[in-house]
């Protein structure tokens, strides 16, 4: 059934609010779309046709301005929502993801529009298919600011699968790394600074970039999930390992 919500309202996620005219929307989904090639995240009324008024809670991110969207009919009627997240102890985050082999599928694309939900839920700045029980070498990322890594600079958003990368700049950087498969914690890793990665995206084009700062922290924290690493496992001295809250209030982070 077709459902109108002709107001979203911003759910504290700091996105704000958006009178926006999203027409599309299934009931207990999530719809996205391009709406003025703007990110969002809402959570608001559903009216339904004949105006009867359902408090549904939905959640919509709208990606369309970052993403390589060649087909946004396609998007607006993807079924997607928001996906449980593993935790570290869950095995399957343990196990080699394997490669995609088809590309430009109804499936992938939803896989992805479901990864892009969950990450922007979760304040996420990157996120691997086996964190939501996918064992597939997919990874997205990217940041343009976020509650979690306050200090970081912008990262694309990116879709990357069947990554490989290659060392540049072989010397470390280190920082206090998340991870939404270990929630409220953070440790200190060090990681090659400046790396070259390639892969394709949800279409099978090439990617390929140069990345150094957060970006490369980023990306090969991704890339170690489709290993079954978690960052707790890149642990050089697990004293700089602990829950954000107690970190923060030490004043080291
Ligand atoms: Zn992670």
């Amino acid at each position: 059934m077709a459902l109108c919500a002709d107001r979203l309202v911003g759910d504290g996620t700091g996105l704000g609010d958006y009178h926006l005219g999203l027409r599309i929307v299934r009931r207990n989904a999530v719809a996205s779309g391009l709406i003025r090639g703007r990110r969002f995240a809402a959570r608001g009324e559903q009216h339904h046709d004949d105006n009867q008024v359902h408090a549904v809670h939905w959640t919509t991110s709208v990606l369309c301005s970052m993403l390589p969207v060649r087909n946004v009919a396609q998007l607006w009627n993807l079924p997607m929502a928001v996906r449980e997240i593993l935790r570290i102890g869950d095995p399957r985050l343990r196990q080699v993801s394997v490669p995609v082999e088809a590309f430009d599928t109804p499936e992938l694309h939803a896989l992805i529009a479901d990864m892009f939900d969950t990450m922007a839920a979760n304040d996420g700045a990157g996120l691997a298919a086996p964190q939501i029980g996918v064992s597939k070498r997919i990874m997205i990322f990217g940041i343009e600011s976020s509650p979690r890594y306050r200090e970081v600079e912008s990262v694309p958003t990116t879709v990357l699968i069947n990554p490989e990368f290659d060392v540049v700049e072989p010397g470390l950087q280190g920082f206090w790394e998340g991870c939404l498969s270990v929630p409220g914690m953070r440790g200190y890793v060090e990681r090659p600074a400046g790396i070259r990665y390639r892969g394709r995206d949800q279409y099978g084009e090439p990617v390929e970039r140069e990345a150094s700062g957060f970006h490369a922290i980023v990306f090969q924290h991704e890339y170690d999930h489709l290993d079954g690493i978690l960052y707790p496992d890149r642990l050089e001295d697990t004293t700089r390992f602990g829950f954000v809250d107690e970190l923060a209030a030490a004043g080291v982070i």
